[in-house]
Parts: C-alpha cells; structure tokens; sequence
C-alpha cells in the first residue's frame, strides 16, 4: 500500500545508479589531439593605481620666482615640497633601529626622516637652531603618527657639534643603528673670484670636515649591522660652473664613503652615498643662484624635471636595510637620468 497523503518531493528523489561515462579515447594509432588555442593577454584597461608617469607625478619647470636667505625654510617655498607626508608607506623594514639624520629639518632629510620612522626606526634629526620652525613641522607630524622623533639644534661649523652629534643622538635613542649625514651648505658664484675664502673655507667644513668627525665618532657606536649613509650629489660627477667649492666637497664625499666603507666593514658597518640630481628643497631658492636657473632647476634632466624630497627617500632605506646586506661603498644616483660614475 503507499501513503497517497506523504508524495516523493522532486529534489529528493535518490540518484538513479548510472554506469560512469567512459573517458573519450583516441582511437589507437590516431595523431595525438591539437593543444588548445593560445589566449591572448588582453591589454590592461583599468589603469593601476601604483603605477605612475614618472614625467607628470610631479610638477615641471618652470617654478615661480623666489629667493631667501640661507639656510631657507619649507613655508616660503612655493610650491611646497613633497616629503612623502601622504605617500610613504613604511613596511617594517627598519623596525627598531635608531637613526641620526642630519639636516632632518626640510628636503631630503625630513622625506629620510619620515620614511624611516614609518619603516620602524627612531629617528633623531639635527639641523640649524635657525631651522626651529622647520624642525617643529616634523615634530608635530611624527607625535601624530606616535613615531620616536628626537630633535638636536646645533651648527656643524663647530667641531664640538658634529662629533657629539652621535653620541647625543645615541643617548637619547638607546643606542645607534643608522648615521645619515644630509647636512650641506650650497652657495653658487659667477666665478672663482667670487668664492670667498671664508666661504669655502665653510662648504668644505660643514660638507665634509663636519661628515669625517661624526662618521668617526659614530663607527665605535654603530653595531655590526648599522649603516651610515651619506648625501653626495651629481655634482660630484658632473660639476656646474657655478659650483666649484661645493662639487668640490661632494667629490670628497664620495671618495670619503670609498675610503671608509673597506674600513667599516672591519666592525659590519656598510658606509655608502646616495647622489641626488636636482631636486625641490629649501636648498635651492636659498643659495643665491641666478633666477633663470631656480625656475628651470631640472628642466634639463633626462626626466624633464627636478625630483622631490619623497623620491628620494626610498634609496636610503634600501641602503639602511637588511635587504642590501652586500652593498657598501656604493654612491646611488637619484638623478632623473644622469649617470654618476
Ligand atoms: P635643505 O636645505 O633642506 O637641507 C640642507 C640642510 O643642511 C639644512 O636643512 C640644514 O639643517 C643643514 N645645514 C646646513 N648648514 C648647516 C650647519 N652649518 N650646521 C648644521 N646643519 C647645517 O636642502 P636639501 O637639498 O634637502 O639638502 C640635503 C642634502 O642634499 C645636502 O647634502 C645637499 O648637498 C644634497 N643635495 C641636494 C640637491 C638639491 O638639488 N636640492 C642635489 C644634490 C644634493
Ligand atoms: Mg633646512
């Protein structure tokens, strides 16, 4: 008898027992089957974000016309430059070291400073007690984001200064990993008549008498691992008329990071250069060259403009990492196309 009140639902039905499907052979002696069509690559229709032209991420020549008197502050730059403050993003790859940069305040030091403390470093920035208005900007953005940031006003023409830089940096940060020393002072002339005694005199000093007595008094402190970085310049490589002091210093820079690094090593510092091209920092509108070269500052670089702080960041955090264990003695151009050998 079947209950006519209880009929089988549809779904659950049970699965008739049918025999498996047999694979579909080739018939014995047949030419084996074609491949399948290759699928061609459809181009990218969505752009990606990350990537970008590196002609137009940035604004061109030429800049406005302005000038001030050194050692130049960020707020009267126009435009401002770019530090990273929205772009650098840290992946913990200098987690827990403790870096000293000088001239921390404005340009290349503050994106070194930013970038580094986003990689996990405490950071201890030096610069000139004129530059308190600088270095406070920075302050202010590292206590937003909770970073370790110490500040240290002093002037590298005294000796005192610049070998007590380390060790007051190492105080304050338990200890040392990192030495980058940023610090430079730029002046540009008509002709060699024009270079003061003093002023050379100054440029060799702050560049590199000051860049010799805190790598030597920082080498005792830096643990195998650590790394000191300095900042030359292309200038070193190709020198402009009105330059002569200073190329001359970032010529003695990179022969200095040459000559230390097979000495560090000895104790597992890796000692190397970073050699910018033109880039935006108060450096420039402060250093009292002709107009009609700072509103065409990197119009002639293999880019077409001059590069920001922030795209210079991301050398020395190579540099500083684990990621370039086997890299020592070397100067790094971030040039915007010119080569530096
Ligand atoms: P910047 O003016 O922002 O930085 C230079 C810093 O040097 C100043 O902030 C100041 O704190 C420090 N300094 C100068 N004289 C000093 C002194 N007597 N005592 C203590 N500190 C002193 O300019 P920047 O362009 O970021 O310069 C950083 C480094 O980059 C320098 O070594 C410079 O030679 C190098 N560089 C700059 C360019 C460029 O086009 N801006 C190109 C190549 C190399
Ligand atoms: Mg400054």
């Amino acid at each position: 008898m079947t209950d006519a009140s209880d009929p089988p639902v549809p779904g659950d039905l049970p699965e008739p027992d049918l025999p498996e499907p047999e694979p579909d052979l080739p018939e014995p002696g047949a030419p084996p089957p074609e491949p399948p069509p290759e699928v061609p690559v459809a181009p990218a229709l969505v752009p990606v974000p990350s990537l970008v032209d590196p002609r137009t991420l940035y604004p061109r020549p030429p800049w406005p016309e302005q000038a001030q008197p050194a050692p130049g502050a960020t707020a009267a730059m126009d435009p401002r430059p770019d530090h990273g403050e929205t772009s650098y993003v840290g992946a913990g790859r200098l987690q827990g070291r403790r870096a000293l940069v000088t001239g921390g305040d404005s340009g290349i030091g503050r994106a070194v400073a930013i970038a580094f403390w986003r990689e996990g470093a405490a950071v201890t920035i030096a610069y000139l007690p004129a530059e308190e208005a600088d270095a406070q900007e920075v302050a202010a953005l590292a206590a937003e984001e909770g970073a370790e940031l110490h500040l240290i006003p002093g002037d590298l023409l005294e000796r005192e200064t610049a070998e007590g830089l380390p060790g007051r940096a190492a105080a304050l940060m338990g200890g040392l990993d990192l030495l980058v020393c940023n610090a430079s002072m730029q002046m540009t002339t008509d002709t060699i008549d024009d270079v003061s005694f003093r002023q050379f005199d100054e440029v060799l000093r702050v560049n590199v008498l000051s860049t010799f007595l805190s790598c030597r008094a920082a080498l005792p402190l830096l643990p195998p691992g650590g790394s000191i970085i300095v900042t030359a310049s292309i200038q070193a490589f190709a020198p402009a008329a009105g330059l002569p002091d200073y190329a001359a210093s970032k010529a003695a820079q990179v022969a200095f990071v040459e000559s230390l690094s097979k000495q560090a090593i000895r104790g597992g510092v890796r000692v190397n250069a970073v050699a910018p091209g033109p880039i935006w920092t108060p450096l420039q509108p402060s250093c009292g060259k002709p107009m009609d070269m700072l509103t065409g500052h990197g119009a002639d670089t293999t880019i077409g403009r001059a590069g920001q702080p922030a795209e210079c960041a991301g050398a020395y955090v190579f540099l500083a990492s684990r990621e370039a264990s086997y890299i020592t003695g070397l100067t790094l151009g971030v040039t915007g196309g010119a080569p530096v050998h």
